[in-house]
């Protein structure tokens, strides 16, 4: 169960009644980052999904393109106005490029990565079928039942591929990249290593493929982890109050980039917390964040892009270079 619950407005400016001008103008910038920390999330994440839920079943693909820009362009705005931690917001000089390219590594790959999906997928949902001997999905149920379902599904082989990803050595060479930066900002969503990027998909999709959903709810859910990834990602100034008990967003993600184990290895979901809540690993003490974040090990973690891509395979070098005992393990095992 939970480890604890936050105060959302333990952590907003104080107000109250003030006589100087320059106390004016920040009391009325402390009302104004109060109102836009609890309504951003509801109003740009569901008018978002709104677009998704219109246009995506007719635009496919297209459509999330649309949408995955729409989603960085308006949050890389929003850091700007209220940034949630002031030294996140340099990230022009290290990460950006080397993220840019990951993105276009990854969507390189994603024609791949369908592919090799939808194989497996297949695969598994004929296995199953003949099993069971009945079509599982609930093609009757409207769309957006159809879409919820899917989530809760897909969410479950998620959680367990991203906590095999901390705690299993080999895994974990290749997830440390998404951990490896020194602050969170809306492009971070993107920053994976390709094959922990098929590692996460492959067996988080093939569940939901398995039970016969279709092409178009499966799309939705792509849909909702492309604009939630930037909104967990962000470094924005958000109080979620009760949607921290459905939503795994920023509040409780920037525990998992902790460089503190017992504090990172928790809040696996990607979209939902709901399967951390039932496994034990939701975690949101009533305390501020790190804004110290990334990972301890192995020290000498290459920075750009090709040192991350290649760091995998070179992990024991990188952990003699850093000095790191023979035995000493990079997993994030607590
Ligand atoms: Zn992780």
């Amino acid at each position: 169960m939970s480890k604890g619950s936050t105060d959302p407005k333990a952590s907003l400016p104080a107000t109250g009644n003030v006589a100087a001008p320059a106390a004016s103008a920040s009391g009325t910038r402390a009302s104004l980052q109060r109102a836009f920390s609890v309504a951003i999330f509801p109003v740009l994440f569901g008018g978002l999904l709104a677009y998704a839920y219109v246009s995506v079943p007719e635009r496919g693909g297209a459509a999330l393109g649309i949408l995955m820009a729409m989603a960085y362009t308006t949050i890389a705005i929003c850091e700007r106005l209220f940034p949630h931690a002031e030294s996140w917001k340099h990230y022009l000089r290290e990460d950006f490029v080397p993220d840019l390219l990951f993105i276009g590594t990854n969507n390189l790959l994603s024609g791949f990565r369908d592919i090799a999906v939808q194989t497996i997928g297949l695969f598994v949902a004929a296995q199953f079928a003949g099993q069971v001997g009945f079509h599982l999905w609930p093609q009757s149920w409207p769309l957006i039942a159809q879409w919820a379902l899917a989530l809760v599904v897909y969410e479950f082989g998620h959680y367990w591929a991203h906590r095999m990803a901390h705690e299993v050595e080999f895994l974990w060479r290749f997830h440390s990249l998404h951990h490896s930066p020194s602050r969170l900002y809306f492009l971070n969503a993107a920053r994976f290593h390709p094959i922990d990027t098929i590692w996460l998909n492959l067996v988080s999709i093939t569940l939901p493929l398995a039970m016969g959903a279709p092409r178009e709810v499966l799309l939705l859910v792509a849909a909702v982890s492309i604009v939630h990834g930037v909104f967990q990602h962000s470094n924005l100034v958000l109080h979620l109050g009760p949607l921290n008990w459905i939503f795994s967003g920023p509040e409780l993600h920037r525990w998992h980039h902790s460089k503190v184990l017992e504090e990172a290895n928790t809040n696996y979901g990607t979209n939902l917390i709901v399967w951390d809540t039932l496994f034990g690993t939701r975690f949101l003490p009533d305390r501020a964040p790190p804004e110290d974040i990334g990972i301890e090990a192995p020290k000498a973690y290459p920075k750009g892009f090709f040192g991350p891509l290649l760091a995998p395979f070179r992990w024991r070098q990188l952990e003699v270079a850093a000095g790191a005992p023979e035995s000493a393990s990079g997993a994030r095992a607590a």
